[in-house]
């Protein structure tokens, strides 16, 4: 299928003359369907600008008013789901059922921006006689929010509603390997009525992300994506007295002791690591295997057989990450571990310029193994082992990540204490994919996430909002005190 060129969004209109352009692929099968632009700091200023003149009417807006735009939205996208869904499942290469889930998502997420009203209601009190003190929340201006390849609909949808409900103007800037979504995200919001230049898009890579990280009329950036770039853009944005949440990269940890379901937890694991083709950063990666657990590796197996690619397995992003999930796969190998199911060299018939990895278990990891510590990003389970659960959670702390952790088990004791000592921000007992529904917030802890706030739900209200504290006396009676 073939997309027509893309274009930047800005002041409500699509344009991107003469810049250069960037191939965009579909991993499905490797073919080109659409170019989009790579937008330099000029472009940016642009965007910048038409944000600038616009937030003056939209931060003055009601909230009441500003979020009927995204009741119109969500009925937009219920409406679309199916088109939308196909766009997710061509630039990224996800199954329908899982870009269908991924469009859902983002509903669910505007549903939430809606109920704003009912949460930033801000404080009065009377503090002394005559005297009131009062806080409200504002918005902080132009924001920037950079998204990863993974989620192109709903990773752009963890920001856009609450931000531009909260009264703030956006650019967004969308993975260069998924920008075809972003586009509609723009077309959508329009029809919904958001006025022109509170969204804009622009495309870009590196140089467009550096030029939002220094750009001074830029006072809030939100980012999403690999730890190694989260650390760039935090230093960069903060450095520039930038307030800044950057989401990073995962190691997942799954702790599996022997009384748990072995029909759930293999059914739960299976799923975990090769959803979305195992680029998910809430995918379970690494499985800690506490004792006598091989009847559950075993079922784990057949699981993992039954997931085809091509079928119920889609591709990954690009040839160059194929390969390197399949060195991880091989170097594991060579250091001792033992490949139970091998995703190796996989084949879709009619797809061969497509990027695929079968679903692929590996026993008998060690700590020490690079695909232990790293996050390889595809559909890849590596089973360590461990004598007790603190030898279980010993490992788990030692990642660098904190995205996610779980534990499976029928002992609520056991679970508490997997809840107590895991060192990560979204802890699952008993589910594999542990992300918090609205309103509860997601984020991880550690190298998973840089900055104070959560990216979605209550927390993200702090990130999108600065407090305004008024002091008012309007009777002349009430007299002068010490803090008249
Ligand atoms: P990435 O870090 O390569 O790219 C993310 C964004 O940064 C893109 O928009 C890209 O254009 C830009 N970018 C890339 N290199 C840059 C550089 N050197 N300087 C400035 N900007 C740069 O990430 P990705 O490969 O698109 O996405 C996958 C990663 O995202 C995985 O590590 C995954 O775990 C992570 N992720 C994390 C979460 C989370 O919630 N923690 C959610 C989704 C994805």
């Amino acid at each position: 299928m073939q997309f027509p060129e893309l274009h930047n969004f800005i002041a409500g209109a699509f344009s991107s003359n003469g810049l250069q352009r960037f191939e965009v692929f579909s991993p499905l099968d490797g073919s080109v369907i659409s170019t989009m632009p790579l937008s330099t700091k000029s472009d940016l200023d642009v965007a910048v600008d038409a944000a600038q003149k616009a937030f003056s009417e939209w931060s003055n807006t009601t909230i009441k008013e500003r979020v009927q735009v995204f009741f119109r939205y969500k009925t937009l996208l219920e409406q679309n789901l199916e088109e939308l869904a196909t766009i997710v499942h061509i630039e990224n290469g996800k199954t329908m059922a899982e870009a269908r889930a991924e469009v859902a998502k983002s509903i669910e997420l505007t549903e939430f921006a809606c109920s704003m009203p009912q949460l930033v209601q801000g404080e009065i009190l009377e503090v002394s006689k005559g005297v009131e003190c009062r806080i409200e929340r504002k918005p902080v201006g132009v924001v920037a929010s950079i998204a990863p390849f993974n989620f192109p609909h709903m990773v752009p949808h963890w920001t856009i509603p609450n931000a531009l409900a909260l009264g703030n103007c956006m650019i967004l800037k969308p993975s260069e390997m998924v920008p075809i979504s972003a586009s509609h995200i723009a077309q959508m919001l329009k029809e919904a009525g958001l006025p022109d230049g509170v969204f804009n898009v622009v495309n870009g890579s590196r140089e467009t992300v550096e030029a939002i990280c220094d750009h001074p009329g830029i006072p809030a950036v939100s980012f999403v994506g690999s730890t190694k770039v989260a650390k760039i853009v935090y230093q960069r944005a903060t450095s520039n007295l930038k307030r800044c949440t950057a989401l990073g990269g995962a190691k997942n940890h799954l702790i599996v002791l022997p009384d748990a379901n072995p029909d759930m937890t293999a059914k739960d694991a299976a799923a975990s690591m090769s959803g979305c083709a195992g680029q998910r950063c809430m995918a379970s990666s690494a499985m800690v295997g506490v004792g006598a657990i091989d009847h559950i590796i075993e079922k784990l197996c057949e699981e993992a057989r039954k997931i085809k690619p091509g079928e119920n397995l889609g591709s990954v992003i690009s040839k160059t990450a194929k390969e390197r999930i399949e060195r991880y796969i091989t170097e594991a190998e060579q250091a001792g571990a033992k490949v139970l199911v091998d995703g190796r060299n996989a084949n879709v018939p009619g797809k061969e310029g497509g990027f695929y990895v079968g679903p692929t278990v590996i026993d008998y990891v060690t700590p020490d193994m690079a695909i232990a510590k790293e996050e390889v990003f595809g559909p890849v389970l590596s089973i360590l082992r461990a004598k007790t659960l603190e030898k279980a959670i010993e490992i788990e702390n030692s990642s660098n990540y904190g995205n996610a952790a779980g534990v499976y088990t029928q002992s609520g004791g056991l679970a508490r204490f997997v809840m107590e000592h895991a060192s990560a921000g979204m802890i699952g007992v008993n589910i594999g994919v542990p992300v918090p529904r609205e309103p509860f917030s997601f984020g991880g802890w550690n190298e998973s996430r840089f900055g104070v706030s959560d990216i979605t739900g209550k927390s993200s209200i702090e990130f999108w909002t600065q407090l305004k504290k008024t002091t008012t006396k309007w009777n002349p009676e009430a007299g002068i005190n010490w803090m008249s």
